[in-house]
């Protein structure tokens, strides 16, 4: 593949991959799939390192998973101090998606527990901004 090639499959990458965002405005998170070796990606990709194809199409991700691992932030980066402690964590979903995320602040430390129940949720933050969570499933 040539180099300059490089930019323009970047450039139509990124374009693509704002759709995550329209979707996710519409209460849907998706991920991608190769549509050649079948990998599935989650953030969404659309290139896939695994075959190199970028015959990418997107899926909802079922929204019921369970908790792979955890791990409890006492120092949050600068902009989020006044939110810690909080928990990080490792999801998988149906399709063997693992997904990286926030839990719930619904969620006590006393619930959390490997192998629990999870639904992954999209949630509004102040400014109008979007992210996504876990909450209990
Ligand atoms: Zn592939």
């Amino acid at each position: 593949m040539g180099f300059e090639k490089f930019g323009e499959i970047s450039f139509i990458s990124e374009t693509k991959v704002s759709d995550f965002i329209n979707y996710l405005e519409q209460g849907k998170i998706m991920a991608t799939r190769c549509q050649q070796c079948q990998a599935s990606y989650f953030p969404p990709r659309m290139d896939c390192p695994r075959c190199l194809n970028n015959n990418m199409g997107w899926f909802e991700i079922k929204k019921h998973g369970k908790l792979v691992n955890h791990v409890q932030v006492n120092y949050a980066p600068a902009g989020f101090e006044s939110s810690a402690p909080y928990y990080l964590a490792i999801g998988e979903f149906a399709d063997g998606v693992k997904i990286f995320s926030r839990l719930s602040r619904d969620i006590k430390k006393e619930d959390i527990q490997t192998g629990m129940n999870l639904k992954v949720v999209p949630v509004k933050l102040p400014g109008n901004r979007l992210s996504y969570e876990f909450q209990k499933g």
